[in-house]
């Protein structure tokens, strides 16, 4: 599946695992809140392009 990424600019919370975002790391959304991209792989949550 394929999920809409980006890279973070900023420092934030993965709303999936609690983890910290670190700048640089892939992300991607889940509804309003940021998720690694890992995570939203994993739960199935993320955005996935049209
Ligand atoms: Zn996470």
């Amino acid at each position: 599946m394929l999920y809409v990424g980006m890279k973070a600019r900023f420092k934030t919370q993965c709303s999936e695992c609690g983890g910290t975002i670190k700048v640089g790391q892939e992300i991607t959304k889940s509804g309003e809140k940021w998720v690694h991209k890992k995570c939203a792989e994993d739960t199935g949550k993320g955005e996935v392009l049209p």
